[in-house]
């Protein structure tokens, strides 16, 4: 019998069959989740492998324009809820997963105080100098981070590899400031791609990824983590690496389709805007 990561019930629905796994829908929650599940033992040996790292060392996620654009679009979507947070005089930033902590150097260019948190300590070895030490390694649970003081939390493709993701999200409240915002990036299981592509869409990739949200279920996880103010939505794919051989002008049709999929709510990414418990 499997227990949903998130709300704990046991009712849930086959959903795929995966190499020597299954995905299960959650009946109450409406979480998609791997099972069996990893044990922190494996994954974290999956983690240390040199060819992970590797892999995301080469992907379009580590290229410098990628997380310009990664940075902008985040102060876009900030300034609009909270337009004053970028003009204060002495603000912190808390990246959770930063890697090589790539977005927090844009951030202190902007004037942030900045702050890391990464499981892998090769990655951080790889970190340049000006950052290594705002760098903590370890799992966030683990770490001691004060408490009520960081003014922009942001938690990028995390939580979908979380075997337990829950008391992540409550940390990240009580690390939240009373005027903060913690800003949640996760693959989009309603969006074009997983729709079109089923099973062999290609952020299903367990060990790897082991949740898979929806807005709903997205929604449900940080209502269980004790959230009550809350914004998602989702966005367009910043490159569309599948139709790079494809000629032209059939390329500038995906692009317009993908550009056009947030205001449906089939963008590649779902994101959240999370603001502090008001019941706090
Ligand atoms: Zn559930």
């Amino acid at each position: 019998m499997y227990i949903c990561p998130v709300c704990e019930h046991a009712q849930h629905k086959h959903l795929y069959t995966i190499d020597q796994g299954k995905l299960l829908t959650c009946q109450n929650c409406q979480l998609v989740f791997y099972v069996p599940r990893p044990t922190q033992d494996e994954l974290t040996t999956f983690y240390d492998q040199q060819s992970y790292r590797q892999d995301y060392a080469q992907s379009v996620m580590s290229s410098h324009n990628f997380t310009k654009n990664r940075y902008q679009e985040l102060k876009k979507i900030v300034s609009k809820q909270q337009p004053n947070l970028f003009n204060k005089p002495h603000k912190t930033f808390l990246d959770v997963g930063c890697g090589l902590g790539d977005l927090l150097q844009f951030a202190i260019a902007d004037g942030w105080q900045v702050y890391g948190t990464e499981i892998s300590p090769k990655a951080v070895l790889q970190a340049q100098e000006n950052i290594r030490e705002q760098i903590l390694v370890g799992d966030i649970l683990s770490l001691d981070l004060p408490e009520a003081h960081f003014d922009l939390i942001t938690i990028y493709h995390v939580i979908e590899h979380l075997i337990d993701p829950i008391p992540t999200l409550k940390k990240l409240q009580k690390l939240l400031s009373p005027e903060g915002i913690l800003f949640i990036e996760t693959p989009n299981l309603d969006s074009l791609g997983s729709k079109i592509r089923g099973k062999n869409w290609s952020n299903i990739v367990p060990p790897e990824h082991i949740n898979y949200y929806s807005s709903q279920s997205l929604a449900n996880s940080l209502t269980i983590a004790g959230f009550d103010n809350f914004k998602l939505f989702t966005n367009a794919p910043y490159k569309i690496e599948s139709v790079s051989n494809w000629s032209e002008p059939l390329q500038m049709v995906a692009r317009f389709i993908y550009k056009i999929t947030p205001i449906f709510g089939m963008g590649t990414a779902l994101q959240a805007i999370v603001f502090p418990s008001n019941k706090q």
